[in-house]
């Protein structure tokens, strides 16, 4: 693989094609810089599984021109609500309103969003993107970076680990991030809806509360598949994979009792994966020298906001404009940290939070918790709303524009 010539914009070699690293590929070149693109697998293929791309994340989306692309695939939930996983009863409603944060809040299959991105690289920066190429280390000199893979290397000006949580790049900064299980396990699960007859989950994005657990249910590929998320508190598997599955009667043992709105997706489905959900807080340091670090592999979140792949993709289109603006690249991966850091940080301990929140065992904390959140929903439908706009209502693309 070769190195760049010195007339050609600068060019950022990312480690890793998923969500993060496309979004970032594409944010680099809307910027007027070259992205390369290293993904180990051989396909870009995600796994059976539902995303929940918030208005933050759909406001990148647009400033990329893809929502018209993801529209399609998408379904968009009518409202964010809580209810109970046993007997149904409502705890709050929240509607999704594109005018109050400014974008869709949307549901797609990972697939599908995937797809899109790869795309999209593809068809604006031709061969960009190279699959199986699994970088095996990498190493900064002060003036190009080196990437290794079993068959040969690649220099570029620098380097962006987008290689997720078992991150190849963090770990030759900074050694293995340290991870501490949580004690639970999320099982996840796609079924085409017609399958579900009068089960169907609501059009929504519904969390489904429990004591030691909770179900997130949603609809993905224009309303055609449901997608299920469980989490368990339970401590006999610890692996974190998209492609490990458990048995059927396993998910129906810990979701015993429950509506059918969640049992008949557990029986109708085909896989039942599962994910063991460990905390890792955000790394002190983002880069060092001329690599840095994005989405996952130096920060990724608990699951419980739905906002992992969300600050991935608002971390590429930062670092894009930061490195856009001609700093030495040391200075603009140091400005991209620190412009993501505090909202990140929020992120995480919001995630640990509702973590709390939605397996709070049948004690009267609970009862109290869900009645203040009740009656918030209820009476004061703006200030449950307001409470989210920080997160749903932020906009990197203003903040940060692509051009100095
Ligand atoms: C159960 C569950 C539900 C979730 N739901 C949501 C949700 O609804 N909304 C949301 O915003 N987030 C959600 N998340 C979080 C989200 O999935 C992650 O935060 C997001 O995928 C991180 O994106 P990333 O690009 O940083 O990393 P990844 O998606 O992990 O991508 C990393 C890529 O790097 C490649 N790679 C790894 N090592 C190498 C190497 N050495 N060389 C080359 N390539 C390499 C991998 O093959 C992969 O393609 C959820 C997470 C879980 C576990």
């Amino acid at each position: 693989m070769s190195a760049h010539a010195s007339n050609e914009p600068r060019e950022v070699a990312i480690v890793g094609g998923g969500i993060g690293g496309l979004t970032l590929a594409l944010s680099l070149h809307a910027a007027g810089l070259k992205p390369r693109v290293f993904e180990r697998a051989p396909q870009l293929i995600e796994a059976g599984a539902g995303i929940q791309l918030s208005p933050n994340a759909m406001r990148v989306m647009r400033a990329l021109g893809l929502e018209h692309a993801l529209i399609p695939f998408a379904f968009a939930p009518e409202a964010l609500e809580m209810c109970d996983g046993v007997s149904g009863r409502h705890v709050f409603s929240i509607r999704a309103q594109q005018r109050r944060w400014g974008a869709p809040y949307l549901h797609l299959h990972r697939a599908d969003l995937v797809a899109v991105l790869e795309q999209t690289l593809e068809a604006r920066v031709p061969g960009a993107l190279t699959t199986d190429a699994g970088v095996t280390a990498i190493e900064d000199d002060g003036e190009q970076v080196t990437l290794s893979f079993a068959d040969g290397t690649h220099v570029a000006d620098l380097a962006v680990g987008a290689d997720g949580i078992h991150s190849t790049v963090r770990r030759g900064l900074f050694g293995s991030a340290g991870a501490q299980f949580t004690g639970q396990l999320a099982w996840r699960a796609t079924v085409p809806t017609e399958k579900l007859g009068a089960n169907l989950p609501p059009p929504t994005a519904c969390v489904w509360t429990g004591s030691g657990r909770h179900a997130v249910t949603y609809r993905v590929r224009g309303g055609q598949v449901a997608n299920f998320v469980g989490v368990v508190e339970r401590e006999d598997w610890q692996g974190e994979s998209w492609t490990e599955a458990g048995t059927r009667e396993d998910v129906l043992a810990d979701f015993d009792g429950w509506r059918p709105e969640i049992t008949a997706i557990i029986e109708a489905a085909d896989r039942h994966y599962r994910w063991a959900l460990h905390d890792r807080p955000p790394l002190p340091q983002w880069h060092r020298g001329r690599i840095g670090l994005l989405g996952d592999a130096c920060h990724p979140v608990l699951p419980f906001l739905a906002q992992g792949a969300a600050m991935a993709i608002e971390d590429g289109w930062v670092l894009a404009a930061m490195l856009a603006q001609n700093l030495p690249v040391d200075a603009a991966l140091a400005a991209y940290a620190s412009a993501r850091r505090e909202r990140v940080q929020r992120v995480y301990e919001g995630a640990r939070h509702n973590a709390e929140l939605f397996h709070l065992a049948q004690t009267p904390r609970r009862a109290g918790t869900r009645a203040i959140l009740k009656l918030g929903g209820r009476l004061l439908p703006g200030v449950a709303r307001s409470r989210l706009d920080w997160l749903y209502g932020d906009d990197v693309t203003a903040h940060f524009p692509l051009r100095a």
